[in-house]
């Protein structure tokens, strides 16, 4: 059976979380999932989201966010408070606290740039980290590893109001011109060095390539497009046959940046 639960507090949240485990009932926590794949299957345990986990609270230069927060809507804030840093991320369609546990990043920007603390559940209790004990790398944090966050404080700079929103408008085109408008997860691989994962996939000629519902984009080779009727397991055998095509080609093994629930994708390369 499965069972939803959408906290609106970090009370909420943590109680939440405090009883599942108190109760040995396992339970996993999503955002917006977009960056989730979830199995053709469904989810056997408890899901908390965090949806509906929503609050700006500003101080200075300092916003502070629950979970929830969208992105888009976080950048539509801090832009109407003359606040600059995070122009770049402004149409990543996640959470925050996604986002965190992603470290997200656009435009030669990552969300742990301007990370100042988080509060993270941990083993029960709200933990408040500085951004050097979360381990932000490229595309990768510890915050999943620590626990579940709750909020998080950005460190924001002031700046023009018209000058961050021409920047945000910028990004968003440029975004709109790069990437295509279907149903997809975003980028399927993480970057391998500094090449695209998506350079790899064009080159081995897989552009268009489609295994059931599942397509690989025309426009951008590291999206994989719902082309109609796809299922978790079309998404699967799609992102594994560019990988191992990828290697066999160009000896480059690509690793996930999309997440999945329960863990469906093969972990050879990891
Ligand atoms: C069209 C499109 C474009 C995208 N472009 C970008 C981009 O430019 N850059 C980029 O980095 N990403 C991009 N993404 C991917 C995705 O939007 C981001 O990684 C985003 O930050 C994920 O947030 P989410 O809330 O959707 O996370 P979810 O998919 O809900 O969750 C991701 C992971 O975080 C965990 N998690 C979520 N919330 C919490 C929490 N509160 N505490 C602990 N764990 C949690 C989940 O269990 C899961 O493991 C794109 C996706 C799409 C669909």
């Amino acid at each position: 059976m499965s069972c939803v639960l959408y906290p609106k507090t970090a009370e909420e949240l943590a109680n939440a979380i405090n009883t599942l485990n108190r109760e040995g009932i396992e339970h996993i926590t999503l955002g917006a999932c977009s960056n989730t794949l979830i199995s053709d299957d469904g989810v056997d345990s408890v899901v908390i989201s965090t949806q509906k986990l929503k609050g700006k609270e500003l101080s200075g230069n300092y916003l502070y966010l629950l979970a929830g927060e969208r992105m888009n809507s976080v950048c539509r804030f801090v832009c109407e408070n003359s606040l600059s840093g995070i122009e770049g991320l402004c149409s990543i369609p996640g959470s925050i606290g996604g986002g965190l546990v992603m470290n997200c990043g656009a435009f030669g920007r990552e969300l742990g740039d301007v990370v100042e603390y988080a509060d993270i559940l941990i083993d029960g209790k709200i933990e408040r980290l500085d951004a050097k004990d979360l381990d932000f790398a490229y595309r990768h944090s510890k915050v999943k590893d620590l626990g579940v966050a709750l909020g998080v404080c950005l460190r924001l700079a002031e700046g023009d109001k018209r000058a961050i929103a021409k920047d945000m408008k910028g990004y968003t085109i440029a975004r709109s011109k790069s990437q295509p408008k279907g149903k997809s997860l975003g980028s399927v691989f993480k970057k391998a060095g500094d090449t695209s994962a998506g350079y790899y996939i064009d080159r081995a000629g897989l552009k268009g390539y489609k295994i059931g519902g599942a397509q690989i984009s025309d426009m951008h080779a590291n999206f994989i497009l719902n082309a109609g009727g796809a299922t978790s397991m079309d998404f699967v055998r799609l992102a594994d046959y560019a990988r191992q095509e990828v290697d066999k080609q160009f000896g480059i093994k690509l690793q996930y940046e999309v997440d999945s629930v329960p863990d469906i994708f093969s972990k050879e390369y990891i």
